[in-house]
């Protein structure tokens, strides 16, 4: 199992709840996306109206479920939460709708990956408030059209592109979540970790944050797993020292790479020259799906400069064979 994974796993749940801030104040980091939704949502407030609908898309972990919260709880409002893939029938999205109340956040997470009949019943419902119904079957079919509470839709999703226009449309506001940079992913660790009755200095909190890739869900985690060491080995206490034991054992490295990321460097620069090879070639060898090679491992590797995408294929950078200790050959 993937550690470093930045999907939720089994141990993260129990944390989630505790370490998600409630306000946009307590919201470390996004700055550009916290200052437009707070005037969004001031706006909304002084016309007792609900807010426009939100789109947010980026890697996971990176924070949209938790600002999504946020937004309900800014609003006064409650948030509803469900997932693309966890909708299958058109029946089902509208008596989630017909269930909610007036100003109301509703939460798809996954939203590309809604079916298409489920998806249409979104239109009416995102721009009217209304879904239509059928009604009776063959010739003495009609469909009525029952009027919904004023809601808003927070849709996430890791690519805005994955969407189909009809859907990507119909949102008011859009925000790209960005990666974190270390002095963020800092402040969130020695945040969780007083939340968590952690004790940590300043050094041991920005060792794991430069080990979290840019993702507080995992940066949460490392802290997490840390703890563990520094109890059973150490006095409780979080320094410099124990976090770089325990990320060293953990096979986290100085940038955040585990063993699939340097596989799939590794896998470019000895099976494929260093590039440029194809996505799909590329996932294949390293036994990954193509969808997941590319909304879940490649965005912190082209971020960081291991990786560059070419209109020939994927390469690796000089970064990436010095890293890994290859001898980059020379250019013709
Ligand atoms: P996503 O929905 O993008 O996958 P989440 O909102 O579930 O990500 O966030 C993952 C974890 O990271 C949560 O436990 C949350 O508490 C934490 N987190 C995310 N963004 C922040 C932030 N800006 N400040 C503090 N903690 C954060």
């Amino acid at each position: 199992k993937r550690m470093i994974t930045t999907d939720v796993i089994e141990e993260d749940l129990p944390l989630e709840g505790n370490l998600r801030p409630q306000t946009l104040d307590e919201y470390i980091g996004q700055e550009k996306t916290k200052k437009t939704l707070k005037i969004y949502i001031e706006a909304a407030k002084q016309r007792h109206d609900a807010l426009d609908h939100v789109l947010f898309y980026g890697p996971p972990g990176l924070g949209k479920t938790t600002l999504s919260g946020i937004i309900a709880n800014e609003m006064g409002t409650h948030m509803k939460v469900t997932s693309g893939p966890a909708i299958e029938k058109p029946g089902e999205m509208a008596a989630i709708l017909n269930n909610l109340q007036e100003g109301d956040i509703l939460f798809v997470d996954e939203i590309h990956r809604l079916n298409r009949q489920v998806e249409e019943v979104l239109y009416p419902a995102m721009e009217d408030f209304a879904i239509d119904i059928m009604i009776g079957k063959g010739a003495s079919a009609r469909s009525i059209r029952l009027d919904l509470p004023k809601f808003t839709l927070v849709g996430a999703t890791t690519r805005a592109g994955l969407l189909s226009a009809p859907l990507r449309d119909r949102f008011g506001v859009m925000h790209h979540l960005e990666f974190y940079d270390q002095k963020e992913l800092q402040t969130i660790i020695l945040r969780s970790a007083e939340v968590l009755g952690v004790e940590i200095d300043t050094r041991g909190a920005a060792e794991i944050a430069k080990r979290s890739r840019g993702t507080p869900r995992l940066a949460n985690r490392l802290l997490k797993r840390v703890r563990d060491f520094a109890q059973v080995k150490y006095d409780g206490r979080i320094t410099y020292e124990v976090a770089v034991f325990a990320l060293d054992l953990l096979e986290v490295d100085q940038y955040g790479l585990d063993k699939i990321d340097r596989r799939i460097l590794q896998t470019l620069i000895v099976n494929f020259q260093g590039g440029p090879v194809g996505l799909e070639t590329l996932a294949a060898a390293i036994g990954e799906d193509a969808g997941t090679l590319e909304d879940v491992y490649e965005p912190y590797l082209l971020q960081n400069g291991f990786l560059n995408r070419t209109p020939r294929g994927r390469t690796a950078s000089a970064l990436a064979y010095e890293h890994l200790g290859f001898e980059k050959p020379a250019q013709d």
